[in-house]
């Protein structure tokens, strides 16, 4: 189980969202490797039909995989608001509907709060890399934070313009992303992946 990246070896990014797609390739573009995405080798994404993040990204990984004969890296992510139960949690995507408007999806965590005190919340994202042979391996990282409202900035993607991560005073919305990178759910999971598969490149 487990293995390592080859340097100019090719590896697929199986994510049909724009926003996580342009952080990933940024996470990835100083280790060398042929990056391309499910999308444009018209692999489809499968119906995310688990119930953890895990479950959710593994599921989403080994499909390209097995649909490319390539290794692939999935993201799993969303949003856990202490005061609604850890909701959306993996419904994050769904709360914006089949249209994915994520200004309705922040309208209904700030009216599901509904004036509560307890504002605290943190991002989760699950990396997992499948290889063909239908080997995985699960790579998680949180990001504590705040949520804020109204949203602010217009940078980054999904929720980032109601969230402030803890020590900080700006939105991922207002963050310049390369400092986004040094400190988000998705780094956090990236450093763990990067130190077992990626070591050999850098
Ligand atoms: P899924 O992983 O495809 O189920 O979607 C996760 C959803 O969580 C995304 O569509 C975003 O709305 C949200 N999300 C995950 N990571 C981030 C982030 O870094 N910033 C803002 N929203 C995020």
């Amino acid at each position: 189980m487990g293995g390592q990246l080859n340097a100019g070896g090719r590896l697929v990014v199986a994510t049909h969202n724009k926003g996580k797609l342009a952080e990933m390739a940024d996470l990835l573009r100083p280790y060398g490797l042929d990056c391309v995405s499910a999308g444009s080798l018209g692999v489809a994404e499968p119906d995310e039909t688990g119930t953890t993040f895990e479950a959710n990204a593994a599921l989403k990984a080994r499909h390209t995989a097995t649909a490319t004969r390539l290794p692939a890296l999935a993201d799993d992510s969303g949003i856990c608001v202490t005061a609604l139960d850890g909701d959306p949690g993996v419904f994050t995507a769904n709360w914006a509907g089949p249209r994915r408007d994520f200004a309705r999806a922040m309208r209904m965590v700030e009216a599901a709060l509904d004036g509560a005190k307890d504002r605290s919340a943190k991002f989760v994202s699950v990396l997992a890399l499948a290889w063909p042979d239908g080997d995985v391996e699960l790579f998680r990282g949180e990001v504590e934070g705040t949520l804020v409202w109204p949203p602010r900035g217009t940078r980054g993607f999904g929720y980032d313009p109601v969230f402030v991560p803890a020590g900080h005073s700006v939105t991922f919305g207002e963050m310049d992303p390369a400092l986004k990178h040094t400190m988000s759910h998705r780094a956090v999971a990236f450093a763990k992946f990067k130190a077992a598969c990626l070591d050999g490149l850098r």
